[in-house]
C-alpha cells in the first residue's frame, strides 16, 4: 500500500516552473494538503524580473558556402546581439589553457560546463565575441532530451555578460564534425516580470514563542522536469512535518515556508527575507530540505553554521540512528539566502550515485522515488525540527563563521550578498563571551 506522503508526491509530480499556471496549481494543491494537516497557509505573492530569450539562433557557415542551423536556446540574463546577429570564426575551447586563449579573439566559442568567475574573466580578457555551452550527454537522442534553460549568473560579480547559448551535447558533436568556417548567432532577450508565490504556515510556539525556527523547501521545478526528487520530496516532507507539529506543539514558533521560484535564482526566499527583514533577528535558525526520496543515493546534511553546529548535527544522527553524511558548507538552495543574512542553516539533501539520478531533466520523475525513503527523511526532519524548536537553549549559535561568510559573498557576488555587511563575527572561543 502506498503511503500518504508517496501519494502526495505522486500528485505533485508534474512540471511546475516559476511563474506558470502549473506552479500556481502546485501551490493550490499544497495549500489544500496543509489545511488537511490542520493549518491555514498564507499565500505570499512576489514578483521579479529577468531577461528571457525570445529568439536564439546558431547557424554554421560551411566551407562550401552552405549553411546549417542548430537548435539552441539563449541563457537567461545574458546579452543580446543585434537583430541581424553577429558573425565570427568558430573555435572549440576545450580548456582554458594559454594556447587556446591566444586564439579566440573575436571568435564564437564552444565550451563545456558552467563557467567559474575566473574562467569567465579570462574569456572576456581573451576577447571572445559569444559562447555556446552544452546540455545533456552524448547518449541522448534528440527526441529524448531537452535543452536546459540556464542563466547567466556572473553579473552579480560585476562581470559584463556576452551573448551565450546552450546547445545539446549531441548537436555540439555534430557542429564539430561539420567544421564550420564561421558561426552566425542571433540572441534577442525580453524583460519579463514573473509573479510567483510562497506558502507560509506559522505554528505558534508555546513558552518560547518569541524565538522562531524557519523550515523551508521549494516546490517549483525547472522546465521539463517533474521535480519529484528536486524538490517535490522536500515539499511533501514539510507538509508531513506539519502533521507532527499538530500532535506536538513546539516550544519555539516554527514558520514553515514552501518557496516558489527557487530554480530561477532563489527568488522565493529572497522575496521572503526582503519582505520580513524586521523578523530576521527573531529567527534562530533555518532548516531546509532540497532533494530527496530517491531509492538510490546517500543522505546529506549541509551545515551552514559554526563548527560546533556540525558536531551537534553529527551527534543527533548518532543519537536517532539516521545514516547521513554531514558537510559544513554553503548549499545552493533557499537556506543560503537566510545564512547570507546571518541565520545559521541546516539543509537536508540527497546525492545520487553516478548514473543514478538526473537532476533538472525529464528523468526526475516518480520512477526512482521510494515511499520508505520519503518516510525515513520525513521522520528525521521531524526529529531535527523538534529538537531545535524544543531545546532549552537553542543548540546552534546565531553566527556565521568567517570562512562561510567568504563563501556566501563568493556565491551571491559582492554586489548582492548581505553577508558582507553582517556585524563582525564574534569568535565564541574568546573567554569574555562566557
Ligand atoms: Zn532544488
Amino acid at each position: 500500500m502506498a503511503s500518504e506522503i508517496y501519494t502526495r508526491l505522486q500528485t505533485l509530480s508534474f512540471t511546475r516552473p516559476s511563474g506558470t499556471a502549473e506552479e500556481r496549481k502546485a501551490a493550490a494543491f499544497l495549500a489544500e494538503e496543509i489545511r488537511k494537516a490542520g493549518f491555514e497557509p498564507q499565500v505570499e505573492g512576489f514578483e521579479y524580473t529577468h531577461r528571457v530569450p525570445v529568439r536564439a539562433e546558431v547557424t554554421a557557415i560551411l566551407a562550401d558556402g552552405s549553411e546549417r542551423s542548430f537548435p539552441v536556446t539563449g541563457l537567461i540574463d545574458s546579452a543580446e546581439t543585434t537583430e541581424s546577429g553577429e558573425t565570427g570564426e568558430f573555435f572549440y575551447l576545450k580548456s582554458f589553457d594559454e594556447v587556446s586563449l591566444s586564439r579566440v579573439r573575436g571568435k564564437i566559442v564552444l565550451l563545456h560546463d558552467r563557467l567559474s568567475q575566473k574562467e569567465y574573466r579570462r574569456l572576456l580578457e581573451a576577447g571572445v565575441k559569444a559562447y555556446l555551452t552544452t546540455s545533456g550527454t552524448v547518449r541522448d537522442t534528440y527526441e529524448n532530451s531537452d535543452l536546459e534553460t540556464a542563466r547567466f549568473r556572473l553579473s552579480a560579480h560585476g562581470l559584463q555578460p556576452l551573448p551565450a547559448f546552450t546547445i545539446r551535447m549531441i548537436e555540439a558533436v555534430e557542429l564539430l564534425r561539420v567544421k564550420p568556417v564561421a558561426l552566425r548567432v542571433v540572441l534577442r532577450l525580453e524583460e519579463k516580470t514573473v509573479a510567483s508565490q510562497n506558502l507560509v504556515v506559522t505554528v505558534p510556539g508555546t513558552d518560547k514563542a518569541a524565538e522562531t525556527l524557519v523550515v523551508g523547501a521549494h516546490y517549483d521545478s525547472v522546465p521539463f522536469s517533474f521535480g519529484a526528487w528536486d524538490n517535490g520530496a522536500g515539499a511533501v516532507e514539510v507538509v508531513q512535518l506539519l502533521s507532527a507539529l499538530k500532535q506536538h506543539p513546539p516550544r519555539r514558533t516554527v514558520k514553515a515556508i514552501l518557496f516558489g521560484s527557487e530554480e530561477t535564482g532563489l527568488r522565493g526566499s529572497k522575496a521572503w527575507v526582503k519582505a520580513h527583514e524586521g523578523e530576521l533577528p527573531q529567527i534562530q535558525g533555518m532548516v531546509n530540505v532540497d532533494v530527496g526520496g530517491s531509492i538510490l543515493g546517500k543522505e546529506i546534511v549541509f551545515v551552514t553554521a559554526e563548527d560546533e553546529a556540525e558536531t551537534w548535527a553529527k551527534q543527533l544522527l548518532r543519537e536517532v540512528g539516521y545514516a547521513a553524511v554531514t558537510t559544513q558548507r554553503v548549499m545552493s538552495s533557499d537556506c543560503a539566502v537566510f545564512s547570507d543574512h546571518g541565520v545559521p542553516s541546516i539543509s537536508m539533501g540527497q546525492g545520487a550515485p553516478r548514473g543514478g539520478g538526473y537532476m533538472h531533466t525529464r528523468y526526475d520523475n516518480m520512477d526512482l522515488i521510494s515511499a520508505d525513503v520519503l518516510e525515513a527523511e520525513a521522520a528525521f526532519l521531524a526529529k531535527l525540527v523538534l529538537r531545535l524548536a524544543d531545546a532549552e537553549v537553542f543548540p546552534i549559535r546565531r553566527r556565521i563563521p568567517e570562512k562561510l561568510r567568504k563563501d556566501l559573498i563568493d556565491y551571491f557576488g559582492k554586489e548582492q550578498s548581505a553577508a558582507a555587511s553582517l556585524p563582525p563575527d564574534e569568535d565564541p572561543s574568546l573567554p569574555f563571551h562566557f
